[in-house]
């Protein structure tokens, strides 16, 4: 398996992307460095009466086109250089569907499984504490990521509007509604994807009603595999993984069906009429569409030749290497990259703030059509840039996002 440090990779994108939008060096040095870094040491009062110390981080990568935002996430292999890199992947894409908002994020390095519910509150409120006079609805945002949820962001907003004295619901997003949450956010991010295969089949000729395969079957995979069917009227799901083991059956599965059985047994597997089959064979299948919606570097140099897909909908962060992309690219493989396929739920966060900003909510049916309406829209800029520059779909989306954010720099005279 390679290995990697996500910041140079990230910064290796943003040179490609300067490269064919012939940015001076100044602008380049500008894009390649987050604008604003705050470490914090937080001390919590741990169960058993002692004190002890955690490191938290927020970087605010770029704020050219409006308040930064991104997810605060709780994980023990939390480093400075991840979380820039992820600031830095937001920064793209909320400019790719044109959000007014630059890109965040944090983290605090912990082991969350081994932290009681009174211990993950402590922590939440003791780095809004630290963190605070740096966020705000009109600075930076903060929204849940990895181990971090709804009820991570009810304690951190609660926490900040004591520090204010103030209601500021809209300081983090993705609360549960009834602080300021608003609907439509559960599916966002599978909806956002769905409906960039949606416009991707149709450009390019694929079958909406064919074969495809989800891998992680978690919030956004079980959310795809459902929303798959009722977007795009059909498709027969063949597929499906999880940690555990991954399972198959080519008359395609309900997938109604597989999400109560997962949320019942916690696993895919044993599900009626399955065969199971290994992890990495699933990548592999003869499938039309394949969502990548687990972990970081699913395809990789060792794998990418054998995939079939035609269209992979990446609704996961980073699911595909960059020694596999050009695997893919050679292969003719339409990669919906996750800066495009997976900003949905930004998009909806960024619904959440204005109805938080406004005190006014939308019906989940608004929600739905707006998000349409700014997918598609982004879908479309990105493949008339495929088509324009005649490159692949990950650097067309970075050509998109890049090229706003830079201009974005030059109209306030940084560059
Ligand atoms: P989740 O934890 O709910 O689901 C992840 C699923 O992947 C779990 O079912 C887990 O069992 C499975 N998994 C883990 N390792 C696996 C492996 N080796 N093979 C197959 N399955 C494996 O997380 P989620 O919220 O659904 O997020 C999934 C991905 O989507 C992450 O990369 C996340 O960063 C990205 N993403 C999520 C959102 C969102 O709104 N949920 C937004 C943007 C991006």
């Amino acid at each position: 398996m390679e290995s990697y440090n996500s910041f140079t990779t990230a910064k290796r994108q943003i040179s490609e992307a300067a490269k064919i939008l012939n940015l001076d060096e100044a602008t380049l040095q500008l894009l390649s460095e987050p604008q604003r870094e705050f470490t914090f040491s937080l001390h919590v009062k741990m169960d058993n009466g002692k004190t002890k110390i955690f490191r938290g981080y927020r970087i605010q990568y770029n704020f050219a086109r409006g308040p930064a935002k991104g997810g605060i996430r709780f994980h023990p292999d939390e480093t400075i250089d991840t979380i820039r890199a992820l600031a830095c992947w937001m920064t793209w894409k909320t400019a790719v569907v044109d959000l007014p908002l630059g890109g965040g994020k944090g983290g605090i390095r912990c082991d969350p499984k081994t932290l009681s519910q009174r211990e993950l509150e402590n922590l939440s409120r003791e780095y809004i504490r630290a963190a605070a006079p740096f966020i705000g609805v009109d600075k930076d945002i903060p929204a849940p990521d990895v181990y971090t949820n709804p009820q991570t962001m009810a304690w951190m907003m609660d926490e900040y509007e004591t520090i204010v004295n103030n209601h500021q619901p809209g300081v983090l997003t993705d609360k549960p509604t009834q602080v300021g949450g608003t609907l439509g956010r559960r599916d966002a991010t599978a909806r956002g994807g769905v409906i960039t295969v949606r416009e991707a089949c149709k450009n390019l000729g694929v079958d909406p009603l064919s074969k495809f395969a989800v891998q992680g079957f978690g919030n956004a995979g079980q959310r795809a595999a459902l929303l798959h069917h009722e977007i795009l009227g059909g498709g027969k799901l063949i597929a499906v993984s999880d940690s555990r083991g991954a399972i198959y059956n080519p008359e395609g599965f309900d997938s109604n069906e597989l999400v109560t059985h997962k949320l019942k047994t916690g696993t895919v597997l044993g599900f009626p009429k399955s065969k199971q089959i290994a992890h990495e064979d699933l990548l592999e299948l003869d499938v039309d569409i394949l969502y990548p919606a687990a972990l970081e570097n699913a395809i990789s140099k060792d794998n990418a030749s054998r995939i079939k897909a035609k269209i992979i909908c990446e609704l996961a962060n980073g699911p595909t290497t960059p020694e596999a992309d050009i695997i893919l690219n050679q292969k003719g493989i339409y990669v919906i990259p996750d800066i495009l396929a997976s900003a949905g739920g930004v998009t909806v966060s960024y619904f959440e703030m204005v109805q938080d900003k406004y005190s006014f909510f939308w019906d989940e049916s608004t929600v739905n059509q707006r998000l349409d309406q700014k997918l598609t829209t982004a879908y479309s800029r990105v493949h008339e840039a495929i088509k324009e520059k005649k490159i692949h779909p990950r650097l067309a989306a970075m050509v998109v996002g890049v090229a706003r954010v830079a201009e974005a720099c030059k109209l306030r005279g940084w560059v």
